[in-house]
C-alpha cells in the first residue's frame, strides 16, 4: 500500500493554492511513476487538497481542462505527510500541522515559522507566484508542461502577479508567462483577464467571501491583525459593499480578538488599493502615514501586493 501525501496551501485558498498543489501533484507523481520498476507501486501517493472554498477561477480552470477538485480537508491527523506550498506560516496551514511531518516547502513569501525534525527540499524564490517555482521544477526534472498543465500554471500565476502588473512579478515570472502561454496557445493578457471575470459581479459575492476569501493572519508583536485582500474590476460595484464589508469585519475583530482587521479593495485596472480598516488603526495610520476614514476608505494608488506593499512594511512597523 503506498501512502498519501498531501499537497497543501493555506488556508483561505487563492488560486495560486489550489493551482500549484494540483500541478505540483502531478509532477510528483509523475517522478514517483518514473522512479519506480515495471509494476511497481510508488511507495507515496501525492494528493493536493485544499483548506477552503475554491476561488471561481480555480473551479472553472480545473473543470475546464480535466483536472480533479482538490478535496476539501479540515486538518491533518498526526504524522501525516504534507508538502506545504504557497505558504510556510503556521497560522496560516492546516490543523494539526504540529504532530503532521512536513516533507517539502515550495513557496514565495518570507519565511516564518514552521518547523520540521529532519532536513526537507525547502525552495522558496522571491518570484510572482509559487506556480512560477513549480513550472522551473517542471522545466528542471525534464517533465513535458502538457497545454492543460500550461493553463493550470499559466492561471495561478497571472492571478497572482495581477497579470503580471503587481511589484511583485519579476523578470522570471514573464519568462514563464511567455512560455506557458505558447505551450497552452492563449494570449497571456485576454487569459488573465478571462480569469478574473470569473469571479462574477460584486453585488452577488457574500459578503463573507467578499473580506474572508483571501484573508490572511498575522502575528505582529504580541498581536494578531488579520489581513484581507479583494481584487475586483469593479471598484464602485465593491465600494457599494462597503457597510456590510464593515460589519463582517468588525464579526470578524470580535470573534478572533484580532488588533484590526484591513481590507484591501483592489482594482486591478486602476492599479491601486482601498484601505478599509475595523479595530485599531494606530499601527496602519502610522506605517503608511494615513489617517484611516471610517467611512469610504483610504485610496492607495499603486499598491497592489498585500505581501509587498501591506504585510511588509506592518510586519517591520
Ligand atoms: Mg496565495
Ligand atoms: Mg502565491
Ligand atoms: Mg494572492
Amino acid at each position: 500500500m503506498s501512502e498519501t501525501v498531501f499537497v497543501v496551501g493555506h488556508r483561505n485558498p487563492d488560486n495560486d493554492s489550489i493551482s500549484a498543489a494540483v500541478a505540483y501533484a502531478n509532477l510528483k507523481n509523475v517522478l514517483a511513476e518514473r522512479a519506480c520498476a515495471e509494476g511497481e507501486e510508488p511507495a507515496l501517493v501525492y494528493k493536493p487538497v485544499r483548506l477552503g472554498p475554491l476561488p471561481a477561477e480555480s473551479e472553472w480552470v480545473l473543470e475546464t481542462f480535466g483536472f480533479e477538485v482538490p478535496e476539501l480537508v479540515e486538518g491533518a491527523e498526526a504524522g501525516q505527510k504534507l508538502v506545504l506550498v504557497d505558504h510556510n506560516e503556521v497560522r496560516q496551514a492546516i490543523p494539526g500541522i504540529e504532530d503532521a511531518e512536513v516533507v517539502e516547502i515550495i513557496d514565495h513569501h518570507r519565511i516564518a515559522d514552521v518547523m520540521t525534525a529532519n532536513p526537507i527540499m525547502y525552495l522558496n524564490l522571491p518570484w510572482g507566484s509559487t506556480a512560477s517555482i513549480v513550472t522551473r521544477l517542471y522545466k528542471d526534472y525534464g517533465v513535458e508542461i502538457t497545454p492543460e498543465v500550461a493553463r493550470v500554471l499559466l492561471s495561478a500565476i497571472l492571478t497572482d502577479t495581477v497579470i503580471l502588473k503587481s511589484p511583485t512579478a519579476t523578470a522570471v515570472d514573464e519568462g514563464l508567462v511567455a512560455e506557458l502561454a505558447e505551450i497552452a496557445g492563449v494570449d497571456a493578457v485576454k487569459y488573465g483577464v478571462e480569469l478574473f471575470k470569473k469571479r462574477g459581479g460584486e453585488e452577488a459575492i457574500e459578503i463573507e467571501k467578499f473580506v474572508g476569501a483571501d484573508a490572511k493572519e498575522f502575528q505582529v508583536g504580541d498581536k494578531v491583525v488579520l489581513i484581507a485582500q479583494h481584487e475586483t474590476v469593479d471598484l464602485e460595484g465593491a465600494m457599494a459593499r462597503e457597510a456590510e464589508a464593515r460589519a463582517h469585519m468588525n464579526d470578524l475583530l470580535q470573534k478572533n480578538d484580532y488588533d484590526f482587521v484591513l481590507l484591501l479593495v483592489t482594482d486591478i485596472v486602476a492599479e491601486g488599493s482601498q484601505f478599509l480598516v475595523e479595530g485599531n488603526t494606530e499601527l496602519v495610520n502610522r506605517v503608511f502615514e494615513i489617517e484611516c476614514n471610517a467611512e469610504g476608505g483610504n485610496w492607495m494608488p499603486g499598491v497592489l501586493s498585500r505581501k509587498k506593499q501591506v504585510a511588509a512594511p506592518i510586519l517591520a512597523g
